[in-house]
């Protein structure tokens, strides 16, 4: 396994590679949501390129960039492990040579960013996408893996994608979580003991909305309303019913509807955000 932090070995290394190109876009500080995304990676591609970067372009000002967990020592462990061939981990200088605001940006339309995590973190997904059609670039990848964990960014990535006509495919990958149910995330190394049993409301209150839908709840003021009791005590951001195909919100729940959630623990104000579907 090579360990890349230029882009100019990167496409060296890339053009000498035969066979297909997997790419598994992360931030690092691994955990298995992200080995999940790798194994499939490694079993459906004659090469697989996991990119380490933490993205300063798509964190806020207040938020979490300096303190995000870096460790990729043990990041480049786990992958020579489930055998990936090219880590790409870059320095912010070598990916960006000019501030935000002097770069040329992908920016997803209006209406699907002003909503959910978006709207809290406004030009987060300008960020995501900007970062991920470099990584397309540099990587010239065949199909490219992302959880569904982060559902939005999926959404807004696929339609990236449609929109500029990437030559990838985006390959969706289930959310994988703890065996309490907590969604893994590398911020979950962030939670107090306290944080983190609140932190299990959530998911709580997404699998409690599938079993109330299941028998024929639809109305989604009861759901939202029993939910906001099961997260008494997180700081709730949003709690929303979404249409898989537009993620336009909707008014009753049915067999297309994604629910999402957004919620702040007391005692870390970690900000945390899991989903659930209720099609499967
Ligand atoms: P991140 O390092 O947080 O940017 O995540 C990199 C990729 O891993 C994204 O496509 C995430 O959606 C995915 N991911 C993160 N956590 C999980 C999880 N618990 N289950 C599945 N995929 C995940």
């Amino acid at each position: 396994m090579k360990i890349i932090d230029n882009i100019k070995e990167l496409k060296e290394e890339i053009k000498k590679l035969k066979g297909s190109i997997g790419l598994v876009p992360t931030m690092g500080a691994l955990h298995n949501g992200h080995l999940s995304l790798i194994k499939r990676a490694v079993n459906e591609n004659d090469n697989v390129v996991v990119s380490i970067f933490v993205n300063p372009i798509q964190f806020g000002i207040n938020e979490d960039l300096d303190k995000y967990p870096r460790q990729l020592k043990q990041d480049a462990f786990l992958c020579e492990k489930e055998r990936v061939d090219i880590i790409f981990a870059p320095k912010a200088s070598e990916m960006y040579s000019d501030e935000k605001n002097n770069l040329t940006l992908i920016c997803p339309p209006y209406e699907v960013v002003d909503k959910l995590c978006g709207k809290s973190r406004p030009g987060h997904f300008d960020g995501v996408c900007s970062v991920v059609a470099k990584l397309f670039n540099l990587t010239k990848a065949d199909k490219a893996y992302f959880g569904q964990k982060d559902a939005q960014q999926l959404f807004i990535v696929k339609k990236m994608v449609k929109d500029l006509n990437f030559d990838v495919e985006i390959i969706s990958c289930p959310i994988i979580r703890e065996a309490d149910n907590l969604a893994l995330s590398s911020r979950n190394q962030y939670l107090t003991e306290n944080d983190r049993k609140l932190a299990l409301n959530i998911s709580k209150a997404l699998f409690n909305i599938k079993k109330l839908f299941s028998e024929g709840i639809v109305d989604i003021k009861a759901l939202v309303d029993v939910s906001l009791k099961i997260m008494e005590g997180l700081d709730v951001e949003y709690i929303e019913f979404a249409d898989r195909n537009t993620f336009n919100f909707q008014t009753k729940a049915d067999r297309n509807t994604i629910v999402l959630i957004a919620a702040k623990v007391p005692e870390s104000k970690t900000r945390l955000i899991d989903n659930i579907n209720l099609w499967e």
